[in-house]
């Protein structure tokens, strides 16, 4: 396959994921103008090899996007680089995004509604028969970490190494969490963090729509007592699923939604992005944009 045409199914591919911004992660803006055919003019050859890709491309006679304004400093490659911690609250600018569920309501399951702390819903969940997922698990994966955080992430489902554990996010994935979180300075002790599904779908399958029914309610009742500032859901699954929308993930992105009274950020799942490091920058513009919500939600007089 030609490089021509391997750009061209790359962008197409892009633009299935409903993405309308084009991320040059390991290609040089000389390699990608010499794969599209155009003439590097004498600005662009000039601007090399340090120059925003767009002025190079634009310099060729193309039109790419405008980079988003989102008032965010400049974006690492890198999320587990940063090291400088925010000094002031950046006003955030972001559009609304889809709205679910009402800020107080009773949850829609009963039995769940009656849980009243984590740990409780964590030992509702190790008895649980709902679905049949229970069948096949190792362990039941209720969620970790601060019961008061303001923070909160939730992803799809416990893998290999979360069902064997108990924990999510303890596999790869889950160290790159990790490292997302220390890149907005946040501990990953500090942080809630669970999924959609508490127990694993047998060799990671997506999980069936009764089994998101049958087991949505623990996670709405985890969010009414953790009472997060504002909430990162973690892959298309969740986004999908917390939002009831089957908007692609790319357009899910960069925009504010509500969940139950709560901020909602979409990202891409780290194991995506440990399959695709190209998304990296736009899932540190994503954490930034979570970051920035909860840190106008904790400012004084917030
Ligand atoms: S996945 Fe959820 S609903 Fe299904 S058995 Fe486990 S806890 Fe119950």
């Amino acid at each position: 396959m030609d490089g021509r045409e391997a750009l061209r199914r790359y962008l197409e591919q892009r633009k299935e994921l409903g993405e309308t911004e084009l991320v040059l992660d390991t290609l040089s803006v000389e390699e990608a103008m010499r794969i599209l055919g155009a003439a590097m003019t004498s600005s662009s050859r000039e601007a090399e090899p340090s120059a925003d890709w767009r002025s190079a491309i634009r310099a060729a006679g193309g039109a790419p996007p405008a980079r988003p304004s989102l008032g965010t400093p400049a974006v690492s490659e890198n999320v587990a680089n940063v090291t400088s911690p925010p000094e002031t609250v950046v006003p955030i600018a972001a559009p609304q995004g889809l709205v679910v569920g009402a800020s107080a309501r009773v949850p829609f399951d009963d039995s769940v509604a009656k849980l009243d702390t984590l740990e409780v819903i964590a030992r509702a969940v190790a008895t649980c028969t709902k679905c049949q997922l229970y069948a096949t698990a190792t362990n039941p994966v209720p969620g970790t970490g601060n019961p008061n955080a303001d923070f909160m992430c939730v992803g799809e489902a416990p893998g290999a190494s979360e069902d064997a554990q108990g924990v999510p996010f303890v596999g790869q994935a889950g160290q790159l969490l990790t490292k997302i979180l220390e890149a907005i300075h946040l501990k990953r002790e500090d942080v809630f963090i669970a999924n959609v599904l508490k127990h694993r779908p047998p060799g990671n399958r997506n999980p069936l729509p009764d089994e998101v029914t049958a087991c949505s309610p623990y996670l709405v009742r985890q969010i009414e007592l953790v009472k997060p500032k504002v909430i990162l859901a973690l892959g298309t699954f969740a986004a999908q699923t917390l939002l009831e929308t089957k908007l692609t993930i790319g357009r899910l992105r960069g925009q504010v939604h509500r969940y139950y009274g709560v901020p909602l950020v979409v990202t891409y799942h780290p194991a995506a992005l440990l399959r695709n490091p190209s998304w990296k920058r736009p899932a540190w513009e994503d954490v930034q944009l979570a970051r920035r919500i909860l840190d106008s939600a904790v400012a004084p007089g917030a």
